[in-house]
């Protein structure tokens, strides 16, 4: 079952990456424009969205935050609590361990990356995005990367690397290596709450950012 959705998915994204090829003909491309105002734009084209039935209980979609022009982008699974409360994606406690990650491990500014989910709006219960809803929400992703065109993707914990690896192992699988991903080098580590459930994954998950960050720029860690 889930990876007859995965199949759609990548058929979906396929569709959707054709569609705006064609559409772009004749038209000023992202690098033409300015990434920040294209992403604005389409951020403002979703607020409204009611594809999937995360839209019923949601306070509000969470489309993304940080550069739109971002060499490194990290995707999460879905909004939590706080998210769905302010719009910002990772402000909760897992967002505050991410923004650690990114500073204090990868020496980095968090206003210099792009982070966004898999789905945008918050799945009750914080429970898992369901496959029809990740399916429902994926061309939006599709839309993010082709505007932010990173050279590295971070996906944070199961379901965000099993939704761009089509995969079905388990992080732990497919986290400590480089999957090629259209022509973007992909790293799948733990998800930030993971860690603060579980201190014994901050290990792995630090092999992981030294890879990172030696995939985005070359520095070694
Ligand atoms: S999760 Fe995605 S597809 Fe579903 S309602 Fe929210 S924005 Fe739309």
């Amino acid at each position: 079952m889930a990876r007859r959705y995965l199949r759609q998915r990548a058929e979906m994204g396929e569709r959707e990456l054709h569609g705006r090829a064609g559409r772009a003909k004749g038209a000023s491309s992202d690098s033409d424009s300015d990434a920040g105002e294209a992403m604005r734009l389409f951020c403002e084209s979703i607020a409204d969205c009611q594809k999937c039935r995360l839209a019923k209980e949601r306070t509000q979609v969470v489309c993304g935050s940080g550069n739109a022009k971002a060499g490194l982008m990290f995707v999460g699974e879905g909004p939590g609590r706080e998210e769905d409360k302010t719009g910002q994606p990772f402000v909760g406690a897992a967002g505050k361990l991410l923004t650690q990650i990114i500073e204090a491990g990868l020496q980095l500014r968090r206003d210099d990356v792009y982070i966004t989910n898999i789905v945008k709006c918050r799945p009750p219960d914080n429970r898992n995005p369901m496959p029809d809803e990740i399916v429902a929400c994926h061309p939006y992703l599709l839309r993010q990367i082709e505007i932010v065109k990173p050279k590295v993707i971070c996906a944070l914990g199961k379901v965000a690397a099993q939704t761009f690896l089509q995969s079905d192992e388990p992080i732990g699988k497919l986290r400590g290596r480089v999957h090629p991903y259209r022509d973007i080098k992909l790293i799948a580590t733990y998800h930030p709450a993971a860690l603060l459930r579980n201190a014994a994954l901050k290990r792995p998950t630090w092999e992981d950012m030294k890879l990172l960050r030696k995939e985005y720029d070359g520095v070694e860690l």
